[in-house]
């Protein structure tokens, strides 16, 4: 009998699965509630999309290895995406200062374009590079199988080949030799689960109440240049965290997304953007958009929970499923770390499916339990800094993170005059590194030593750039 395997969801975490599935089995089908656009457009199952995304470098080393030929980088770029060394390419203003922007190493390429044009180009990407993935549109509903083997879904799809439970809607059933779940933050596959007789599985939530609020403006004539930016929050202030990033994207456009945790979130308003970024620890991102036209209104998202599901400690775990992507752990966004852990999961699925077969006993345990490692280390970044924030619910800092924090507070300040310092960061907060890096003897050194260089009274701009700021500034008369 043909081996098929079916992927619920065909975003990011669901297209990256099905091309490592592509491998090992004869079809792929991945089931998409959404009629998806030929386009990069938003669409209903990608709300997220509206709202700036960054793809760091060890997300889009995953994709080059699931999709061979850096076929997914050379859309990007040429559709107008853009790529953008971490230490050198973004202004930044970190908690303890901004980092100065090194000259000589370019390292950690950011991959920055509107999620909506990640997102068309995956699917081309993946769908171009084999010939066994098929994109099915219908609804998930349900497993088929029992505690110790998924055999398969239960999907519905309406008359016009269309997803949902609408009138007319008829369910199926679809065998498949593994079953993928990656339908994102709203998953229904603990209740799945649960019809199977799997209950109990360990959850944490961890809630700073953060707000997101995205505007697109036009990129001003003269300003094509000017480097992304970005204003942090600073956890340990004792004051909501409020922060803003100005991506320039493809189109010409700048995609502004301000946000701020609970007790300072930003409004849907659009008389309030350019007050809340020019009010944020420094007015860099707001003097920039203040004279820029906007191209849409203000659009929020609250969906930035840190929320994970400990798939791969529960006591029972069914051969033929794999949880991927946003379906196991959600983040706040702002970390930018989502997409990445997305496709770092998917490459744990691949790597083992090579090494063992996918009829391998264990194998959905073993993969569940590889894709925890990356979760693990995305997770503890982000609460490490939610949990200091007002009126946080779900996690209060404990003496181990009071310690932790005093030494990475510090180092963040070294590093913002210590290239060697700030690399070592960037290693840990892109995914590339392990944080038991940032104890490397050296670097302790250098975070008792340092810092070396005196703080930064303003931004890291080469005087092209503060041209083109100083320009804004001044009204065209
Ligand atoms: C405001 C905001 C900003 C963000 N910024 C960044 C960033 O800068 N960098 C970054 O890496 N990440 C960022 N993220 C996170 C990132 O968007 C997600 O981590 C990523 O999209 C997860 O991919 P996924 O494939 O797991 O899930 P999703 O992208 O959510 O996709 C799930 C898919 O499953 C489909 N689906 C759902 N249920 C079913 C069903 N029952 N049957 C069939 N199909 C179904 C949906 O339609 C959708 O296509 C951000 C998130 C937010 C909210």
């Amino acid at each position: 009998m043909p081996r098929t395997a079916v992927v619920i969801g065909a975003s990011m975490a669901g297209m990256l699965a099905a091309a490592a599935l592509a491998r090992s089995v004869d079809e792929v089908i991945v089931l998409e509630r959404d009629d998806l656009p030929d386009e990069p457009r938003p669409r209903r199952g990608l709300p997220q999309g509206r709202h700036a995304h960054i793809l760091l470098p060890s997300g889009r080393d995953a994709i080059d290895e699931l999709v061979p030929g850096g076929e997914v980088r050379g859309r990007l770029l040429a559709a107008g995406a853009r790529e953008r060394g971490l230490t050198s390419g973004l202004v930044t203003l970190g908690p303890q200062g901004w980092y100065r922007r090194s000259r000589h190493h370019d390292a950690y390429p950011l991959l920055i374009g509107s999620r909506d044009l990640i997102d068309r180009t995956v699917r081309d990407s993946v769908l171009a590079s084999t010939t066994r993935v098929r994109i099915r549109r219908a609804s998930a509903t349900g497993l088929l199988g029992t505690a110790e083997r998924v055999t398969g879904v239960r999907l519905t799809t309406d008359a016009e080949g269309g997803a949902g439970s609408s009138a007319g809607a008829a369910e199926e059933r679809l065998r498949a030799d593994l079953v993928v779940d990656a339908s994102g933050r709203g998953t229904r596959v603990e209740h799945w689960l649960a019809d199977l007789g799997i209950t109990g599985i360990r959850k944490d939530v961890v809630d700073s109440g953060l707000v997101y609020a995205t505007r697109l403006y036009r990129t001003p004539v003269g300003a094509e240049n000017f480097p992304p930016a970005q204003v942090t929050a600073d956890p340990k202030s004792g004051r909501p965290g409020r922060s803003g990033l100005l991506l320039p994207i493809e189109g010409d456009r700048w995609l502004v997304s301000l946000a701020g945790t609970r007790g300072g979130e930003p409004t849907g308003s659009p008389e309030d953007f350019v007050p809340f970024a020019l009010g944020l620890r420094h007015p860099l991102v707001g003097r920039l958009i203040a004279g820029a036209e906007p191209l849409t209104e203000v659009t929020l998202s609250r969906s930035t929970r840190n929320k994970r599901r400990y798939f791969e400690t529960s006591e029972r775990w069914p051969e033929g499923l794999v949880a991927l992507g946003d379906a196991v752990a959600t983040y706040n966004p702002v970390y930018g770390q989502g997409m990445s852990v997305a496709a770092l999961g998917a490459r744990e699925l691949s790597r083992e499916l090579d090494r063992a077969g996918i009829g391998a006993p264990g194998l959905a345990r073993r993969v569940q339990r590889a894709a925890a490692k990356v979760v693990h280390a995305a997770w503890t970044m982000s609460v490490g800094q939610d949990q200091w924030f007002p009126g946080v619910r779900g996690k209060s800092p404990t003496l181990a993170d009071r310690l932790l924090s005093a030494y990475t507070g510090r180092m963040s300040r070294v590093a913002t005059g210590s290239y060697r310092v700030s690399a070592a960061m960037c290693g840990v907060t892109t995914l590339q590194a392990d944080a038991l890096h940032l104890l490397h003897p050296a670097l302790l050194l250098s975070t008792a030593l340092g810092p070396f260089l005196p703080p930064l009274s303003g931004p890291p701009l080469t005087p092209e750039e503060r041209n083109i700021l100083s320009g804004l500034d001044t009204p065209a008369s």
